[in-house]
């Protein structure tokens, strides 16, 4: 494979680049770069570690094992450096994004996003974990004494409003600074497809372990994951069950990696992009899988929500999650007194329904099920 690095697309976030200015100008660090501060910013946010209590797939736990929405994070901030690395893309800009990629997500996952997303509809607001994370990092988050928020560089704020969908202008212009009309970097493009790698492998080996999959039944519908098993079979035909599945995932997981990288280059390539005004002048996003690869992507997938995520255990865990949402919100539009006081406050300029879903949002699963048995008394 000829490496043709892609450094010619990737933000450098130099001192004169746009992208590493803040809203708050700051005097440049002796010995870290503007993303490596970013980086720390981000991993010493109370936000940040929250996301230990939050779920990823699995609420209700009988085993230490499953993953969190914080290991999930390092996970997808293991495989995007991987691959900004390969691809000479700014590693410390890719890796900052994946960090702060969940970092606006609410308690019991996507059941609680669903869920917050109702009630606010009920009132014409609605509920977006991406916007959500941009309000943690521009206002919540309280480390400064001269201003609010983390006051993060632009390409990283723009990261994590676009790692996973564009935006429009005419629905969201108080997003006019992040080049909405434009594609963003490499770096951020990155951000969803490793989130993509990350959990397909991930939910494969916890919903094993939660035995609500069988390796039986993965074996016989994700022919991606068959396959690596099968040929390890071959291989150490008396080996245990559980470290052959384990290689197999390791396996599948560097399949989709590397298949990411070399479509990546190639889709670079084919583009003629060279420079990172042609990657965001670019009609569509150059960060893909290939064919092949997104047809195995897609069918595992499917397999997941068939299974795992639509399974009767999981939507047990979702509904429980959601009622306790619904039922939380409600009470404090009927009781906002009894509100922490600093979010009380906030009620006059951004209404009670916004600093109630906001409260709630920053919540881990612990907190959330101590206030609401708190209500139920
Ligand atoms: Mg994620």
């Amino acid at each position: 494979m000829t490496a043709t690095p892609l450094q010619f697309c990737a933000v450098s976030g130099d001192a004169s680049d746009p992208l590493a200015g803040r809203q708050h100008p700051e005097s440049a660090h002796a010995y870290r770069t503007a993303f490596q501060r970013d980086h720390g910013r981000i991993v010493h946010a109370r936000a940040f570690r929250r996301l230990a209590g939050k779920t990823q797939v699995f609420t209700h736990r009988d085993s230490d094992h499953f993953r969190s929405r914080l290991t999930h994070t390092i996970e997808v901030a293991q495989i995007a450096r991987t691959v900004a690395s390969a691809l000479r893309l700014n590693e410390d800009l890719t890796e900052t994004l994946a960090l702060a990629h969940d970092i606006g997500h609410p308690p019991f996952g996507h059941a609680g996003e669903q869920a917050l997303n109702d009630v606010l509809m009920q009132h014409g607001l609605r509920f977006d974990h991406n916007l959500h994370a941009l309000r943690i990092v521009e206002y919540f988050e309280q480390r400064y004494v001269g201003f609010r928020g983390l006051n993060l560089t632009l390409a990283v704020r723009e990261g994590i409003v676009k790692h996973s969908r564009d935006y429009r202008l005419e629905e969201h212009p108080e997003l006019a600074a992040y080049f909405l009309d434009q594609r963003p970097p490499l770096e951020a493009q990155i951000i969803d497809l490793a989130d993509e790698i990350a959990y397909l492998t991930a939910d494969i080996d916890d919903g094993i372990e939660s035995e609500i999959l069988t390796l039986a039944n993965v074996r016989a519908n994700v022919p991606l994951f068959a396959g690596f098993f099968q040929d390890l079979q071959a291989i150490h035909p008396h080996a245990p069950e559980k470290l052959l599945l384990h290689e197999a995932l390791k396996r599948m997981l560097d399949a989709l990696v590397g298949d990411l990288i070399a479509t990546t280059r190639s889709q670079v390539q084919a583009a003629g992009v060279q420079t990172l005004a042609d990657v965001r002048a670019c009609p569509r996003r150059l960060v893909a899988f290939s064919t092949e690869m997104e047809a195995q992507r897609r069918q595992a997938k499917s397999y997941l929500y068939q299974n795992l995520y639509e399974s009767p255990e999981l939507l047990r865990d979702h509904d429980l999650g959601g009622e306790i949402i619904r039922g939380l919100f409600a009470h404090w539009v009927r009781h906002p007194e009894q509100l922490p006081v600093s979010h009380a406050t906030q009620i006059a300029s951004e209404g009670a329904p916004r600093v109630i879903a906001d409260y709630i949002a920053g919540m881990t699963d612990n907190f959330i099920l101590a206030q609401w048995q708190a209500t139920q008394k």
